[in-house]
Formats: C-alpha cells, structure tokens, sequence
C-alpha cells in the first residue's frame, strides 16, 4: 500500500481550523497524525460532534496500521506501515529477548537475568540494551518452571515471553506473572484452545506458530480471532540453514506483504524470529552462536518484531544493535548532535581547536579519535543540519559564514590565545573563504580522523 498522504486524512477531518489540537492548521494535524507525533482524539470536534461521527470512524481505520502493533510488558513491537523504510519509516525496533530455561541452576539463572538487565552499549550517542528474557520449559515439569518464572518475576522487572507447548506450564507460570503481560509461546494447531482459554483469561499476547505453513497459519490465526484473541504475533517458523532457511525467507516476506500491500488482516500482525534454534544441533558454542547471529541478521531484515536469542554475548549482540539502530532511525532526519564548542581532556589557552560537522555518526567519530590520541583540545561542532562534511560541502550546509557564527557563539577567542583553526580534510576546498570570513588561520587537517592523533604531535607538537 502506498504511504498515506496528509490530504488523504485531512479530508476525513473537521476542516475548520479551530487550533484545539494544538497546530496550527487541519492539514498540520494530519502532517502530526502520519508522523505518529499526535494522537486522533487531539482533534476534539472529530471525536465529540455526531455531525463528524463517519469520518471518525472512516480516519480511525486509515490510520490504523496494517501490522498491528502488541505490547508486551511495557515493549511495543510491531505497528509498521511499509515494506521499506525509506517509503517512511519503520516505528517499533525489533524487541530482542534472551532465553532462560529451568533446568539452568539458579546461580547460572540469575547471573544470565543480570547480565541481561546490565547489557548498555553506547553507539553514536544512542544506548542499546536489550529488550526482556523468553523463560523457556525444558524440563516439561510445571513445579521447576514455577520455580524459575518466580525467581525472575520477584528479582526483575523486564517484560518477558513463557515458552512452553503445554498449556499446563504456560498456566504456571501465568498464575505468577500473568499482571506483566507475558507473551505466551506458543499456540499451534494442536494446543490452540487450551492457550486460546488462557491467553482471554489473562489478557495476555500470544504467539500463533505453524512453522513453514502460511495456510496452517493462516487457519491458526483465524480460530484465535474467531475466539476473542485481539493481541497475536506470527510465527512461521526458523531455520538456521539448509532448503528450509530459503523457504523461512520467502514465507517472512510474504506474510509482511500480505499484511501491508494486500492488507490481509489475518497477517496483520507483528512477527517473531526464533534464531536461538541454531543451538539445537551445534554442540560448538562459538559455531552455535555465529549461526544464531546470522540468522537473526536475516530476521531482523526480513521485518521479524521480536527475536528469541539465547546467547548474552557482545561479540554477537553488537552486530545486530547495530543493525538494528541503522534499520530503525528514521531515514527523514539525519541523527545530529547539538552545535557548540566541546571540550576534549584538559585544553589551556595553547590548545588547538578543530572543526567537524554535526553529523552524529561524524562527531561520535573525530571525538572517540581525539579522546584515544589523548590530545586536550577544543572541538566546534558546527550546525550542517546533521549532515556529514563531505555532504555538507556539497549541499551548501558547511559554509564560511556558518563557520564565523559557530566560532563566534562559541567564544573560543576567550578560551585560546591563538587565531588557528583546523579543519577536516574534506572542507579543504573552502579553507581560504574560512580565512577571508573569520580572520582566523585555517590549517587544513587529515581527511580520515583517525589520523588525527599523528597529525596533531607534527603540526602542533602536542
Ligand atoms: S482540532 Fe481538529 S478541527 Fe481543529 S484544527 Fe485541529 S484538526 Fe482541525
């Protein structure tokens, strides 16, 4: 489907411009409503006068997304609107959890839980943590995966996903954490009216799973429906190798176009990648772990909401944050950081001040380089609008004049007892318009930042 327009929805509202939701105009509110910054019942008129009852109505069901979105706990996955993410934008990033199961020693359970919680690595000024643990019944025994749920559920506060085949367990463990919203793993065609019970009876998600069998889950989904189930995720099954990976790959992407291009609503819903299947056959821990890594990449590309992963280590999470961070920033603004002067170590009145873009990626670059050639310095961050040097010189976005302003705003000629600038290599061009604007030597720097280091002991002898 094509992304909705601003006309499209302005049609569907009031029209008269009376500013209570807060814009400045009808046509802005449905600017707001598309980029998801405002809620339909901020147009009060719409929602309250009978006169506008059908468009309400017919709005409420153009804006409601063809992939809905679930909660679980309080992580909300799903509620995309297009295939591609530069059609718009994706919303909800993939929710990653890491699997526990009961026959684990409580000991080996908690440090895992904790490692969990604490995992926070900072990427372009962004934290990325995980989402929530899956507490998975190996043992088939109802007391031991109390026990477990009960050790995480008293000691954690993190949304979580029980996994068990047997409603018998699933209702253990919902008895004792059922206020948090787990997502119950799994219903399939021969358990589906037990968990369909349990899942109305606690409010809970849950998860529909036919792996390799669009019909089969076709049928699933439409019988939960059928019995009051609101809140499902897919799971059509995965696979760490072999004809059956290929197939993996089609299905995940014919179940998102059929849910957003045919707007089939028995696919309208979020899905879930389970990679911690590449575990199942490989007893080599290192293998086992690349093989899940990998596969969860594809996943996570072929638009799975939530993963189910079983190993806690950086050396493969990494990869997929980052991934995930790149897949889910949204393709209309470049991620910036705030214009200024930083400062870098301990600078004196001798210290050398250098020039970068205010591009995150840019900034979080040539300051990691500056911190780990341990050189003091002042940094000016100049406003280009986010973009990169290179892109900046190109759009007009890094100028001369715009240079003059950030050095004046930022006051350095109180903090430096020099006139010395240096520049990144790619704005070499416009080194002498700098000169001729500022009054300031330009001294024209390496094009790659971290040679930054070397650079400065030969031109500033630092
Ligand atoms: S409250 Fe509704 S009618 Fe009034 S300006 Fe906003 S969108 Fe238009």
């Amino acid at each position: 489907m094509a992304k909705i327009s601003p006309l499209q929805i302005y049609k569907f509202l009031p029209g008269t411009n009376c500013l209570e939701c807060g814009e400045s105009s009808c046509m802005a509110f449905a600017s707001a409503l598309i980029e998801r910054k405002k809620k339909i019942d901020a147009c009060v008129p719409l929602m309250e006068k009978k006169e506008y009852a059908e468009k309400k109505e017919k709005l409420i069901d153009l804006l409601t997304p063809p992939v809905k979105e679930i909660t679980i706990g309080n992580v909300v996955i799903g509620g995309e609107e297009v295939m591609y993410r530069h059609d718009l934008t994706y919303f909800n990033p993939t929710a990653f959890f890491i699997d526990v199961d009961d026959s684990m020693p409580r000991e080996s359970l908690i440090e895992k839980v904790e490692k969990v919680r604490n995992f926070k690595i900072t990427r372009i000024g962004q934290e990325l943590t995980l989402d929530g643990i899956a507490i998975r019944s190996k043992t088939d025994d109802p007391t031991k995966f109390g026990e477990t749920v009960l050790s995480i559920y008293e000691n954690y506060y993190m949304p979580f996903i029980l996994c068990s085949y047997n409603p018998e367990i699933l209702e253990v463990g919902l008895e004792i954490a059922a206020e948090r919203k787990p997502l119950l793993y799994a219903a399939t065609r021969d358990n589906w009216e037990a968990v369909a019970d349990l899942a109305l009876k606690h409010g809970c998600p849950v998860v529909a799973s036919s792996p390799g069998d669009i019909q089969g889950l076709a049928d699933l989904v439409q019988n939960l429906s059928d019995n009051g189930i609101k809140d499902i995720v897919l799971d059509i099954g995965s696979y760490p190798g072999g004809k059956q990976f290929y197939e993996m790959n089609e299905n995940l992407a014919i179940l998102r176009r059929l849910a957003i291009e045919e707007r089939e609503k028995l696919f309208g819903y979020p899905i879930l990648g389970v990679p911690m299947v590449a575990w199942m056959k490989e007893k080599d821990a290192v293998k086992a772990t690349m093989k899940e890594a990998t596969l969860a990449a594809v996943q996570l590309l072929r638009y799975c909401d939530a993963l189910i992963l079983h190993s806690p280590e950086t050396w493969s999470l990494l990869p997929l944050l980052t991934l995930r961070q790149n897949i889910y920033t949204d393709p209309r603004v470049p991620i910036s950081v705030e214009a200024g002067a930083r400062v870098i170590g301990s600078p004196d009145e001798n210290s050398p001040v250098l020039l970068t873009s205010n591009f995150a990626l840019t900034y979080y670059t040539v300051e990691g380089d500056l911190q780990s050639s341990k050189v003091s310095c002042y940094l000016l961050v100049v406003d280009t609008e986010g973009l990169a040097v290179e892109v900046a010189m190109a759009g007009n976005k890094l100028t001369a004049a715009g240079v003059k302003e950030a050095l004046e705003e930022a006051k350095l000629l109180e903090k430096v007892n020099h006139k010395k600038l240096i520049i990144p290599g790619r704005a070499a061009r416009i080194s002498g318009e700098i000169e001729e604007e500022t009054g300031w030597e330009v001294i024209v720097g390496p094009i790659d930042s971290s040679r930054i280091g070397g650079f400065l002991e030969e031109k500033w002898g630092v």
